[in-house]
């Protein structure tokens, strides 16, 4: 079955006692028992909740896994995932990711002994040196925020397998229409499904997808333990966004790309970062591993005045100025003061996040729309 029909079929199925079509919003937090145990599967909704059910079955389908868990937030994954790791152990990320990960790994679990090593992994030749014996996870973001780099999730794994290393990969910025890491070998793929899984800038959830049994009942236990799950509403929000991710993710790539495109050819325009580009340094990695190059687009001007970025911003009319992304409606960012404010700035800049960088996020509108709104955006630069 391909991805658009598994979308609307695989967990969508009519509800047994009245036919519903749509999975309903089961609000309820616990369960009729016939005798004590004797029940239909559902006890307490931290454990189970059928409307969480039904989405976890569409997700795991989506990217080719036995199993998917959904958690409260993104954030919420990540805290799960880090609690399978013990004081002493050691991570290897990405140097360029997501601002909250960055900020729960360093000020959060490095507290806790856990000890965090940020290297460009998209270097090869970097990874293996800093491999040790307390060596437990890679970390890998791709493409990553808000640079659009991108790592070779095969080559990551196959150093991983030789060292016994466990591979997480947060796929948000590709969604599973466009790369499904567990295929290449990945033991657990992240998501924070309020981007392009929901699609609709209506709710914050996160997920997590594995083949491997043990580490499902493992987070399954401290998903159950520690509690951060979602709720039914935001379930059935979640699920009915799925249904429409081949379709948006088409359009977002498009937009995207000719976006893109035109930026590059730009007289104010200094750098464009997008793997769809054939100069982009990993633009082969990217064609290899992924289906089109997805809906985010960074920029920097000419001009190194943050004023400039700032006054592109202000005129870009059909781009809002906002965190987050994946949305049906583009938005545009800055990093340094916005999302990747918790990053310190030296950091920053180590990893090639200027002050002036800009970042779309490309909705679903239609092209001619958003270059135009590009264009005057510049124009006033
Ligand atoms: C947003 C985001 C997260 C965090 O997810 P939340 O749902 O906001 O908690 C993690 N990783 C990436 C790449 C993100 O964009």
């Amino acid at each position: 079955m391909k991805f658009g029909t598994k979308s609307i079929h695989i967990g969508n199925n009519p509800e047994g006692l009245t036919g519903a079509v749509i999975t309903p919003i089961y609000q309820t937090s616990t369960y009729a028992q016939e005798e004590p145990g004797k029940h239909k599967g559902f006890e307490y909704s931290r454990t189970h909740n059928p409307t969480r059910t039904a989405l976890q079955t569409t997700l795991a389908a989506l990217e080719n896994a036995q199993h998917a868990l959904c958690f409260a937030s993104g954030m919420a994954v990540e805290d799960t995932i880090m609690k399978l790791l013990r004081p002493g152990d050691e991570v290897i990320c990405t140097n360029d990711l997501y601002g909250g990960s960055f900020r729960l790994f360093t000020k959060v679990f490095a507290n806790y002994g856990i000890k965090f090593h940020f290297i460009p992994l998209q270097e090869m030749d970097l990874v293996e040196i800093m491999i040790n014996s307390n060596t437990k996870m890679f970390w890998v973001e791709t493409p990553t925020n808000p640079l659009l780099n991108i790592i070779d999730i095969q080559s990551i794994v196959e150093i991983a397998k030789k060292y016994n290393i466990l591979t997480v990969v947060d796929n948000t910025f590709a969604s599973p229409f466009l790369q499904n890491p567990l295929d290449l070998g990945a033991d657990i793929v992240v998501h924070s499904a309020t981007k392009y899984l929901a699609g609709h800038s209506d709710v914050v959830m996160g997920c997590l997808m594995t083949n491997h049994n043990e580490l499902h009942q493992q987070l399954a236990f401290l998903q159950n333990s520690c509690g951060a799950i979602p709720g039914p509403f935001d379930c059935f929000l979640v699920q009915r966004g799925l249904k429409t991710l081949h379709l948006r993710m088409v359009q977002h790539c498009k937009n995207a790309s000719a976006i893109a495109n035109y930026l590059v050819n730009h007289s104010k325009v200094e750098q464009v970062f997008y793997p769809g580009l054939t100069h982009h340094k990993n633009h082969e990695i990217a064609k290899k591993q992924m289906k089109d190059f997805g809906g985010m687009v960074s920029f920097t001007l000419k001009s190194d005045s943050t004023e400039s970025a700032f006054k592109f911003m202000k005129n870009a009319k059909l781009f809002t100025l906002a965190e987050s992304l994946g949305g049906v409606e583009s938005l545009v960012g800055h990093p340094a003061t916005m999302t990747h404010a918790s990053i310190p700035r030296e950091d920053r800049l180590k990893a090639g996040l200027k002050d002036t960088l800009i970042r779309l996020s490309v909705g679903i509108e239609d092209t001619e729309d958003l270059l135009e709104t590009i264009e005057f955006a510049l124009s006033k630069v």
